[in-house]
């Protein structure tokens, strides 16, 4: 399994740190609204990287974070006049609902900054105590001079970053490439009593302490948006490897951006679409098939018809899943020697669809591979199939589907009528036609439709499917 690493620039084979075993730290988002579908494309991308490690058979420990301190959750809740808490609250559960939405695995540990704090200004006094950080004035500031490797994540020397750097905005600075670790309170801000007064953290310092405390000095993968690489996850590696005197993370994989126009979708930009606003229209599934028919390092458009577009090749493979679920209904039997052979070549779709994750995640061919299995099974299997054939080939379609995330199957929702009473119906209706009782046959037919259940009279008998 080859993946690109930004540290190196480059494809590399993924070795573990521990046989069998993957930890992985995704950032998570600032929780002071709901998410918007950019964010939305870490949730996804992440999530199918973890699960498809999962296949192969490794163990993941994946940790990703709730940043519950920060300027626009203070803003937020002194304009609603209520505690910080309050608003980081809501939109943690808000998160998490659209993430179970998206089909997106909870993570082993969801940590919070407010829940971290001692843990904090203990890093922060180890990189003072290694000459890694600075106090002036109850502020604390990490020396980025101090630390040899800076700007090697991103490719910038800081030379040249402070050169193009605007005068120090704040005067008490060493260098303005500095950044800072822990800040005074304000009037009207939550704050937490520290070496160097009362105050806050900065951003990036939780990163390093949640990932060493639930994942270990060292860990496999570092992962977020390309925006991410420079400041954040440049100052996170400043911060560990000062700290912990060791390497912090083996690989880093970073997302390209949802854009707009060609720009990247941002709340400070204005051109965004929360996720909930989306799934008014569009189901989270082509939410999650839309972001997966794209590689995870290209930027993507957002756009109506390219949504539409994703519905469109996702129900492909549903109806084909489906037709697939209702012959299996009916199939009866053992392979054939003929379906035996088709069985083995249907293992084709497997290597494929590997070969294409296998090679930095490819989920774009991936998701081609699928769609060969279900027009392979449009193809291959009939009415005549043997149950024992159907049934193959249908799960060969899921295990693909799953490791996706995507789920070919709509599921059950509970207003709706068992498959049981499907069939009791539809076994009523067929007794009413034979009798020549149209009326008592269509008002079956539209009990159904109420109750979401789509029937279709075929030469193989009735083929009925949930909407
Ligand atoms: P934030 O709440 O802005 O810190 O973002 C949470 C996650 O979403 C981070 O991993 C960001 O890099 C990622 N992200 C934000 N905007 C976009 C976008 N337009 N496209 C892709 N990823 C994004
Ligand atoms: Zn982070």
């Amino acid at each position: 399994m080859k993946v690109y690493n930004t540290l190196t620039r480059q494809k590399e084979e993924f070795v573990p740190l521990e046989p069998g075993k993957v930890k992985m730290y995704v950032c998570g988002p600032t929780v002071y609204d709901y998410i918007h579908i950019g964010n939305a494309r870490p949730y996804v991308i992440f999530d199918t990287i973890r699960r498809y490690m999962e296949y192969k058979g490794y163990e993941v420990n994946y940790v990703q974070n709730f940043t519950d301190v920060d300027d626009k959750i203070i803003k937020k809740a002194n304009a609603e006049g209520v505690d910080s808490k309050v608003i980081s609250e809501r939109y943690i559960e808000e998160a998490k609902k659209d993430a179970e939405g998206l089909n997106v695995e909870p993570a082993t540990k969801n940590p919070k900054v407010t829940e971290e704090m001692d843990e904090i200004i203990e890093m922060i006094k180890t990189l003072i105590e290694k000459g890694y950080a600075y106090e002036v004035n109850g502020s604390v500031f990490y020396d980025t001079k101090a630390f040899a490797d800076y700007g090697k994540l991103s490719g910038k020397n800081i030379d040249d970053l402070e050169a193009g750097a605007r005068i120090a905005v704040d005067e008490s600075k060493k260098n303005p490439m500095d950044f800072v670790l822990w800040k005074p309170k304000k009037e009207g801000e939550p704050y937490w009593e520290s070496p160097w007064g009362q105050g806050r953290p900065g951003w990036h310092i939780e990163c390093s302490v949640m990932a060493k405390k639930y994942l270990g000095d060292t860990i496999d993968i570092h992962a977020g948006g390309e925006d991410l690489i420079f400041p954040h996850h440049e100052n996170e590696i400043a911060q560990s490897e000062a700290a912990n005197g060791k390497p912090f993370a083996k690989y880093w994989l970073h997302n390209g951006f949802i854009n707009v126009d060609n720009k990247k979708m941002s709340k400070s930009l204005g051109n965004f679409f929360t996720l909930r606003e989306i799934v008014e229209h569009i189901p989270y599934d082509v939410v999650r098939f839309f972001i997966l028919s794209g590689h995870y390092r290209s930027p993507i458009n957002f756009s109506r018809e390219l949504m539409e577009a994703a519905g469109a090749g996702l129900d492909r493979i549903k109806n084909a899943y489906k037709s697939l679920l209702f012959m299996e209904s009916k199939a009866q039997g053992t392979m054939t020697e003929d379906e035996k052979k088709l069985n083995e070549e249907a293992d084709k779709f497997r290597v494929e669809f590997e070969r294409a994750m296998d090679d930095d995640f490819n989920t774009a061919d991936a998701v081609t591979a699928i769609f060969e299995i279900a027009k392979f099974a449009n193809v291959n299997v009939n009415e005549n199939s043997s149950k024992e054939f159907v049934t193959a080939i249908r799960e060969k379609m899921l295990m693909l589907c799953n490791i996706l995330g995507i789920k070919p199957q709509d599921e059950l929702k509970a207003e709706q009528i068992s498959a049981d009473e499907v069939e009791a119906l539809i076994a009523e209706r067929t007794a009413a036609k034979k009798a020549k009782d149209f009326a008592r046959a269509d008002a079956i037919r539209d009990e159904l439709n109420s109750k979401g259940v789509v029937i279709e009279d075929t030469r193989a008998g009735v083929r009925w499917s949930y909407k």
